[in-house]
């Protein structure tokens, strides 16, 4: 089956995903319009790199040659690297669909014979793009999270906002009920608890069985990680947004002893380079 950024007939894979090469590589093929690069998705193209030679020993960010990298909103980025240089077909800040032709597989940079050097970023970490290579990434509703408090039990799902930097009027939580617990869909998180005074672990994903919280113990505090978020004091307001924590040294939010009413996460900004 041809793949979605390389639909050539033989979609041969000469490197796969490890821990060592965080993306997959495909092999070029003899009939030359079918090494033309494909968007994988629909999206904005944020990164392009265009008018390197071919410098196998390149490190760094050199060593992608001339690559591209496209912001597909929900989470999910994906990078085409080792392009041929002066073949480009798009510019940076436009916006693609699926299958927008980008530009030829070549061997620029770090690369040892002609090849699509493919990476998939999910919140900022490269994952296995294999799968991906036949489908597309999860839908924007499958991001999400919900509250607890103890007179309502667990709230409804809430899709995550999906364009960074517009407010909204999505959030998870009843006004004047303390949240006791806390699920975020794929994302890594933790809460401070108001009762110990203390933060409980991190907890990666959501499920009935995987949040964090005690239930009964109000929170007083918010950890995410890759997302921006902001909390409301139960006979309060809404508090600054904080930005990605990936450390317990930066920031949370919360006031250490103010009870918790509402919380809301949104997607971050593009990563300005
Ligand atoms: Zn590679």
């Amino acid at each position: 089956m041809a793949s979605r950024v390389l639909p050539n007939s033989q979609n041969r894979i000469t490197q796969a995903y490890s821990s060592s090469h965080l993306a997959v590589d495909l092999g070029w093929v003899t009939n030359e319009s079918e090494n033309i690069v494909k968007a994988h998705s629909s999206g904005t193209i944020i990164e392009l790199v265009d008018g390197k030679n071919n410098n196998q020993g390149s490190t760094g960010v050199e060593a992608w040659g001339n690559y591209i990298l496209i912001d597909h909103g929900n989470g999910f980025k994906t990078r085409y690297a080792h392009l041929e240089k002066n073949t480009f077909l798009v510019s940076k800040g436009q916006t693609v669909s699926q299958d927008t032709p980008l530009a030829t597989m070549g061997n620029s940079g770090n690369s040892y014979g002609r090849h699509l050097h493919f990476e998939v970023y999910e919140n900022n970490g490269r994952i296995d793009p294999t799968p991906y290579l036949t489908q597309g990434f999860d839908p924007i509703p499958s991001l999400k999270y919900k509250v607890h408090d103890a007179t309502h039990g667990w709230l409804s799902w809430i899709p995550i906002e999906f364009n960074p930097g517009t407010s909204s009027n999505e959030f998870a939580g009843w006004a004047g009920y303390a949240i006791d617990a806390v699920q975020i869909y794929k994302y890594t998180y933790r809460v401070h608890d108001k009762v110990t005074g203390k933060w409980l672990y991190w907890n990666i994903g959501a499920g009935d069985n995987n949040y964090a919280g005690v239930i009964g113990h109000p929170i007083d505090g918010l950890q995410v990680q890759g997302l921006d978020y902001r909390v409301h004091l139960k006979g309060g307001g809404w508090l600054n947004w904080i930005t990605t924590v990936n450390d317990t040294s930066m920031g949370y939010a919360g006031i250490f002893g103010r009870e918790i009413d509402r919380i809301q996460l949104r997607y971050k900004g593009p990563i300005e380079v």
